[in-house]
């Protein structure tokens, strides 16, 4: 088939060969399981459960009735012993369960989801699934799109263009045939004909994997460029389909859905095993003694990951919670594992690139303008953020950025591009700007 490149991008260093071998092996059981009430886009939970109650390894701790929303379950069997604020990876705090584990834990069995066994979509949202790739949004949602669009192709994201994170090319290597039942629960549950399955030309392991399991299945597994940000949505379909989505639509507008590799195996335990969403692939790589891919349990402090990983090199600098294209830099160590938490990344002290001192002023030299895949203005969108002028902000259409990072990552004066146009996105849709 034909494969469409997109326009812009760049091509940071992949740094994925300190996990990519790597295995993905059981993540440590920790002495507190802190499980946020909010770890999906949309309305939180409310806590289900008080300090002192026991609780079993998959027992929903919370929920809400809200369209938009997923519910959250024990990872582990034991006590709760606090239903309060905690601090969460992307720096605000938020309401939680903590739990302390029973010495004896048999992660064999759970709770298995209470949802009619031939109803795809309840059994996911019961299952809290959201979508693994690091946006967090509701899976039973997107599998339940507008009436009036008519979904005829799903397109599963293998990409994992971020540098260092390697937990997508585990799960397609050591889980290819369950990728494969589950994109095709996936496409049945939306009626969709068409299926591919996206991924990097750096992969070729995984392209073999996933090709060797469809055994007859109506999957097209396409390997794509190695080009940053490949596995956007937007550059996805275009590259896999040809088929554009419109300003401020979403790819069900054009009949496309997109989910994660993890997304579909965790839609194939859910109908198959009734197994919740309570423990997740993810990477911990860069400078840490040992990197590694670990199934964790959701809500294990990442401190207790990164010392299972060899804990972090002398020469460690910032770390990043998801990848550092896209990934927020970490204010503590002290915070869980969440359901969109893809990875924990060291940096050294000389890949944080500090932020060079004084105003970083613009020069002018275009580069973020012909890096940004979605044909924007970084420079001025970023200007305008900096001096609060909302209506320029919104002219340069600040709100069809998809905050991949290409632009700062090029800036020659490091201008905190991406920083200040998320300001910028944040005021306008504050104001209701849409
Ligand atoms: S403006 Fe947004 S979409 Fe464009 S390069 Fe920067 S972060 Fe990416
Ligand atoms: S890359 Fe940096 S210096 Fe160059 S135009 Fe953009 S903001 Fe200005």
């Amino acid at each position: 088939m034909r494969i469409r490149p997109f326009a812009g991008g760049t091509h940071p260093p992949d740094r994925k060969e300190g996990t990519a071998g790597r295995a993905v092996r059981p993540g440590p059981v920790p002495d507190r399981i802190v499980l946020p009430m909010s770890q999906h886009l949309g309305a939180p939970c409310t806590p289900l459960v008080a300090k002192g109650d026991r609780v079993a390894r998959g027992q929903v701790v919370g929920d809400v009735e809200a369209l938009i929303s997923a519910p959250v379950h024990s990872p582990v069997s034991g006590e709760v012993t606090d239903v309060g604020p905690v601090l969460t990876p992307g720096g605000v705090r938020a309401m939680a369960v903590t739990i302390a584990p029973d010495a004896e834990q048999d992660l064999t069995t759970w709770v298995p989801i209470q949802a009619p066994r031939d109803d795809v979509r309840a059994t996911v949202r019961a299952a809290g699934i959201v979508g693994l790739g690091g946006a967090a949004f509701p899976t039973a949602v997107k599998l339940s799109p507008p009436k009036q669009f008519t979904i005829d192709t799903v397109v599963i994201n293998g990409c994992e263009c971020e540098p260092y994170l390697t937990c997508d090319h585990r799960v397609m290597l050591e889980r290819a045939a369950d990728v494969i039942a589950g994109v095709g629960l996936i496409a049945a549950a939306v009626g969709a004909k068409a299926v591919f399955i996206g991924v990097e030309d750096n992969k070729p392991d995984a392209i073999a994997a996933l090709r060797a399991a469809t055994n007859g299945a109506e999957v097209e597994v396409v390997a794509l460029k190695t080009h940053y940000p490949q596995g956007a949505e937007k550059q996805l379909i275009w590259a896999v389909t040809g088929r554009a989505v419109p300003r401020g639509q979403l790819p069900a507008a054009i009949g496309v859905l997109v989910h994660n590799v993890g997304t579909a195996v965790a839609v194939l335990e859910a109908v198959e095993l009734r197994k919740p969403l309570m423990e997740r692939v993810m990477t911990i790589a860069g400078a840490v003694g040992d990197p590694s891919n670990f199934l964790a349990l959701i809500g294990t402090p990442i401190e207790t990951l990164v010392e299972a990983a060899g804990g972090l090199l002398p020469d460690a600098g910032r770390v990043i919670a998801g990848g550092p294209m896209t990934g927020a830099a970490l204010a503590s160590l002290d915070v869980p594992v969440v359901k969109g938490t893809s990875g924990v990344v060291a940096l050294t002290e000389n890949e944080s690139a500090p932020v060079v001192d004084g105003d970083q002023a613009c020069i002018r030299c275009g580069r973020c303008v012909e890096a940004c895949p979605m044909n924007l203005h970084p420079f001025a969108i970023a200007s305008h953020a900096d001096r609060r002028m909302w209506n320029g902000v919104e002219r340069f259409n600040a709100l069809d950025c998809i905050e991949c990072g290409c632009c700062s990552y090029v800036c020659p004066t490091r201008r905190p591009l991406v920083q200040l146009i998320k300001v910028g996105k944040a005021a306008l849709m504050a104001k209701g700007v849409k």
